[in-house]
């Protein structure tokens, strides 16, 4: 049991951002952004480091917390009570006093897992209960200028090797575009994402989108509209899949008696670690939802933690995690997942995340750092 092992007196904590420069510039409510800001997290206790990632971006975007506040709630709240911690099963008890902010929670409990399983010799995907093996990979693809730029990044995207594609929609942006990638590619596993964009006003465009053949239509409309979705869910044939709306297993229980969703995207960092995401995906298995492991434009290192998630039992479906050399020019851990010959990304074998932090990468991309003692 993970829970029981000993992570051994943490001596030192680094919180550290880096800029990772982007393939292609990213939209953002803010404007385009050109680099992949990440929040990193180190924990060194008895000659050990362990490495973890934060999944906030630099906007409340996506959900409500940020790289800052991420800084704020760990330096001031997380890190001075890890000193207090013997095992990986006690840090969500001393966490506890800490409301919300779970992607600051999942990655200071993701740097003590890798510790922890670095110091016992053991994967993370054992450390989790998972089986060797890997899934094959999906890519997410957002907002695009036109629908032949769409299409070609769709072909490019199943000439790398990928087979499930995931469109992102947004009113305006959604029944053409998907049309078109469908017509194209008839028998390409699709599903679509709305980011909660929708609302009661455009049924229309959803009705249409479910005659597409959809593999999924995923939080199509806001995170806390979950009696919306509910009748939403009642209207259409393609499953409805929940993101946003799900951040702790009280939510999955509304959702689920609601009736509003059929699918799970879970994430860690929107849950609170990856403790938490496998006690969230045992009991969606158990409400009769599937369940698969999704993607932040994480670095490597955030997106082997994804990997290591996706060999658990309860994962049903194949996510959307793709290769980070996809959308980062340059990755700070190695191996970076890349693709096999089976369109798969494998999953290290090595203790912990089993991927090494690349140090002169990492310095060289450095924005700021701070070291604290718990
Ligand atoms: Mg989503």
């Amino acid at each position: 049991m993970v829970e029981e092992l000993e992570i051994g007196r943490v001596e030192r904590v680094e919180l550290r951002v880096v800029g990772l420069p982007l393939v292609a510039p990213f939209a953002t409510a803010a404007g385009a952004r050109t680099t992949r800001d990440v929040l990193l997290v180190r924990v060194d206790a008895g000659g050990v480091a362990g490495w973890g990632e934060c999944a906030a971006f630099a906007e409340p975007s996506y959900t409500a917390e940020t790289i800052a506040t991420a800084r704020h709630v760990l330096a001031g709240f997380l890190v001075p009570v890890l000193g207090g911690v013997r095992t990986a099963g006690e840090l969500a008890a001393a966490f506890s006093a800490v409301r919300g902010h779970p992607m600051a929670r999942a990655a200071l409990e993701s740097a003590v897992l890798d510790l922890v399983g670095r110091r016992h010799g053991q994967p993370l995907w054992r450390l989790l209960g998972g089986s060797p093996g890997t899934r094959p990979a999906g890519v997410a693809i957002g907002l695009q200028p036109s629908v032949g730029v769409l299409v070609d990044a769709v072909g490019r995207a199943l000439a790398e090797g990928y087979r499930q594609v995931k469109l992102k929609v947004h009113p305006g942006w959604d029944v053409e575009p998907v049309r078109a990638v469908r017509s194209h590619f008839p028998d390409l596993g699709l599903w679509v994402d709305g980011n909660g964009s929708y609302g009661p006003g455009n049924l229309d465009a959803l009705l249409a989108l479910d005659e597409l053949g959809l593999r999924m239509i995923e939080q199509p409309l806001p995170a806390d509209d979950l009696v919306g979705l509910a009748r939403l869910g009642a209207r259409l044939g393609t499953p409805l899949g929940l993101d946003e709306s799900v951040e702790s297993v009280g939510d999955l229980e509304a959702a689920a008696a609601l009736g509003a969703a059929r699918v799970l995207n879970l994430k860690p960092g929107r849950v609170g670690g990856m403790l938490a995401a496998r006690q969230l995906a045992r009991r969606a298995r158990e409400l009769g939802l599937e369940v698969f492991v999704g993607g932040m434009l994480e670095s490597g290192l955030g997106r082997t933690g994804c990997l290591h998630l996706q060999t658990l039992g309860e994962v049903t479906l194949d996510g959307d995690l793709s290769a980070p050399g996809r959308y980062l020019q340059e990755d700070l851990v190695k191996p970076s997942p890349g693709l096999d010959a089976r369109g798969c990304l494998p999953v290290p074998s090595g203790p912990g995340t089993g991927v090494e932090v690349l140090q002169e990468v990492v310095d060289r991309l450095t924005l700021a750092v701070e070291v604290l003692v718990p």
